[in-house]
């Protein structure tokens, strides 16, 4: 081995660089993708080999020498360890940071790259005839745990964990006295096939011969919502798997449902590798071996997935790829569907992007035939696109918000035996506490923001920061007795089941599924047509597919209208259109009735009466004049701190050494304050960078983040720089 060979290794630190090191003593074969152990500081840690035989600058004397070599081979093959790595590069994050994000929590500490067991734990028949009443007098928490056993067939980690923290201690003791047991999840055996595909319609077919096998090609297929794009996609993938290739499928963060697995389970022929945010970390590490390893045929999983190791890559789907869950809102602000993009053509396999409303950027693409456009303009069969009522609210008064044509469309709708879904997009009682008499309203005292009832539980709660405290019935400054102003999911509930009594609710928001299992068996519920009213937020709304349901509700469609940032109208085109795809995508045809005050809206004019690519195109046309994505490209600096001045004071500094750096080509705007301005207490305010392309904008904001990092203001403030950034504060 060469005497002057040194490794260049990530680890997980805060610190944007990497860090060099002497290989560790008699090591032959290091390759970049093993883990090494490092000292660091006065610690050790496990780090990954970016790069060998480095020129290093850290002076010889300096250099520190790695301990031991973990992996014998590579734990991260070439090309998802580029992948990582340019990741960090363009979106400016710590390598050490990314890399570890994208490893399973024991790999991470330097555990083998094997296989695990999980334990499922069960009651055992001594255990099913113990005297519960008699237990719980004694040993509260061991009977609960038990009786949950006992009511469930088994029961996983997770789910353990979540009834008490000490639960494996508990459960010793219980095995102790033969009540319980545990034996090896085998995970679920391999299904019968039990689904044959359907005869493809002309559209699907169509789409299917134009998506090549091999070689990079993106394409957008743009399908209106229940129109067999899921379908098109299991073909492609079983087609890879016929050439024993894998396909990974990313989905929203919401769209993760166990109906969503079951489907591929009954349709694709091979192991499938769920990845999401909920495993525990022995499912996990399982999970990412099998794809590694080429076990796993399909990997399906949330936004995180786009960083699974795959062995035989040979498609890359991203469902509902307009979904903004896939880009990461806090730490490493990345966007899995333009990496998943990006990894398709380092990887030359076709990428396939499906959504009824793409978003701009996409859709820009189509457009200018970077990508191929593929459409299917209709559902299969006899289901048809459901038809849209517009309620003018000038025209019609409101009773708890709802109007009379919307109740008798419900009526009518529920008493022809079909479910209703009605959309509100506001959780709680109601988002306003008013005085009438001195018009006070509650307010966080940390944020720039009203508190929101929540009279159920007798709080105010606020939907920034999580601030909750009692709510009161009379003003404290003239003891007048409060109103409660606007409709939240929680009030509406109260108001349907006064309307209609005989017919079953479920509403689904964060609120009413906060614990584990609760959406499922309401989703379950609504499937089994025991629920007829659906009432909900987003969290209902998004790809789920309720055959029964024939018509939509959305109550308040305005309240995107006038919205702040340069995507709102494009958000409030794909929210419409997306509750209102929930409705006739059984045999039955659907109806979509949406209150606005403003029926004229162009906004909503053009949506409704010419459609999504219509829309789009004028949008399009806005955003070019002014020069907003995808016509220009975009970073931000955000900062905060509790004191005014200091952000404000950081900024001036980072607006100043923008301007040493910038050029002609880049638009420094602000530093201004964010539209929330207050927040958890913190004042915030940002920077924002807008460039006429992505090359110069990179250069730029590399060099932009290196000086900004070395301002003594920095160290005061908490900061941070979102490249493409989807929300703009
Ligand atoms: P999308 O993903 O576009 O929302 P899906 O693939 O989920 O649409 O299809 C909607 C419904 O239509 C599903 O119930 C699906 O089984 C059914 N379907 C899809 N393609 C066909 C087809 N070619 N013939 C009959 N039914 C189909
Ligand atoms: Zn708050």
């Amino acid at each position: 081995m060469p005497a002057n060979q040194v490794l260049r290794v990530a680890i997980n630190t805060p610190l944007n660089q990497l860090f060099d090191y002497l290989p560790p003593p008699d090591c032959t074969n290091l390759q970049p993708g093993q883990r090494v152990r490092v000292p660091f500081g006065r610690r050790e840690q496990i780090g990954v080999i970016v790069e060998l035989d480095v020129k290093s600058e850290v002076p010889a004397e300096k250099l520190r020498m790695a301990i031991e070599l973990v992996d014998t081979g590579k734990l991260l093959d070439d090309e998802l360890l580029r992948l990582l790595e340019w990741s960090a590069n363009y979106y400016q994050h710590p390598p050490g940071e990314v890399i570890s994000a994208a490893l399973p929590a024991g790999l991470r500490k330097g555990a083998p790259p094997a296989r695990a067991k999980l334990y499922e734990w069960f009651a055992t028949t001594a255990g099913k005839s113990v005297d519960l009443d008699a237990l719980d007098r004694k040993a509260s928490v061991q009977a609960k745990l038990l009786t949950a056993l006992i009511q469930n067939e088994r029961m996983l980690e997770p789910a353990l964990r979540e009834l008490h923290a000490n639960w494996r201690k508990i459960l010793a003791t219980l095995e102790g006295k033969g009540w319980v047991e545990r034996r090896e999840h085998i995970g679920r055996p391999q299904p019968v096939l039990a689904d044959s595909a359907p005869e493809l319609t002309g559209a699907q077919r169509e789409a299917l011969d134009a998506i090549p096998a091999t070689g990079f090609t993106a394409c957008l297929l743009q399908g209106v919502t229940g129109s067999g794009k899921t379908e098109v996609y299991l073909q492609l993938i079983q087609a890879q798997i016929a050439r024993g290739r894998q396909s990974l499928v990313l989905v929203p963060e919401i769209g993760l449902t166990p109906q969503l697995v079951e489907r591929f389970r009954r349709r694709i022929d091979g192991e499938i590798a769920v990845m999401h945010s909920g495993l525990t970390d022995v499912q996990r590490l399982n999970a990412w071996l099998n794809a590694r390893d080429n076990r796993a045929r399909v990997i399906i999983g949330t936004r995180s997935a786009i960083f699974s190791p795959l062995a035989q890559p040979a498609l890359i789907v991203v469902d509902e790829e307009h979904d903004a869950s896939y880009k990461q809102q806090d730490g490493f602000r990345y966007s899995a569907r333009d990496l998943a993009v990006w990894r398709a053509r380092q990887l030359d396999i076709p990428i396939v992007l499906g959504s009824a409303t793409p978003a701009f950027e996409t859709l820009n693409n189509a457009l200018e035939e970077r990508y191929l456009h593929l459409h299917l303009p209709e559902r299969p069969g006899c289901a048809r696109q459901p038809d849209t009522h517009l309620i003018d609210l000038r025209q019609h008064s409101l009773t708890e918000g709802l109007s009379e044509p919307l109740t008798s469309a419900m009526r009518r709708h529920l008493d022809a035996g079909g479910q209703t879904l009605i959309y509100l997009n506001r959780r709680g009682f109601a988002p306003i506490l008013l005085c009438p008499a001195c018009g006070e309203t509650q307010e966080c005292h940390r944020c720039d923001a009203r508190m929101v009832l929540h009279q159920k539980r007798g709080l105010l709660i606020c939907h920034h920061c999580g601030s909750e405290r009692r709510a009161v019935d009379t003003c404290d400054e003239c003891q007048h007795d409060l109103v409660a102003v606007g409709q939240g999911t929680e009030r509406l509930e109260n108001h349907l089941q006064t309307l209609f009594p005989g017919y079953p609710l479920v509403r689904i928001d964060r609120d009413t599924t906060r614990k584990r299992g609760e959406l499922e068996r309401m989703l379950g519920e609504i499937r089994a047509k025991d629920a007829r009213i659906l009432l909900g937020t987003q969290m209902l709304t998004k790809g789920h597919d309720f055959p029964d349901v024939t018509m939509v509700g959305i109550v308040d469609s305005d309240q995107g209208l006038f919205g702040t940032d340069f995507r709102s109208s494009e958000r409030l085109a794909q929210s419409i259109l997306q509750v209102s795809g929930r409705a006739g995508r059984g045999d039955r045809p659907g109806e979509v009735w949406i209150q606005t005050w403003y029926p004229d809206h162009p906004l909503l004019s053009t949506l409704l009466e010419l459609g999504y690519d219509q829309f789009a195109a004028e949008a399009l046309a806005e955003r070019r004049t002014a020069a907003w994505p995808p016509y220009s490209y975009l970073a931000l600096l955000r900062a905060e701190n509790v004191a005014r001045e200091e952000v404000f004071a950081f900024l001036q500094k980072a607006r100043n050494q923008a301007e040493l750096l910038g050029n002609a080509e880049i638009n420094i705007l602000g530093p201004a304050s964010s539209p929330m301005e207050k927040r958890s207490g913190r004042y915030r305010a940002q920077i924002l960078i807008q460039a006429g392309n992505r090359a110069e904008l990179q250069r730029f904001v590399a060099g932009w983040r290196a000086a900004v990092s070395k301002l003594r203001e920095a160290r005061r403030s908490r900061w941070s720089l979102d490249i493409d950034p989807v929300e703009l504060f």
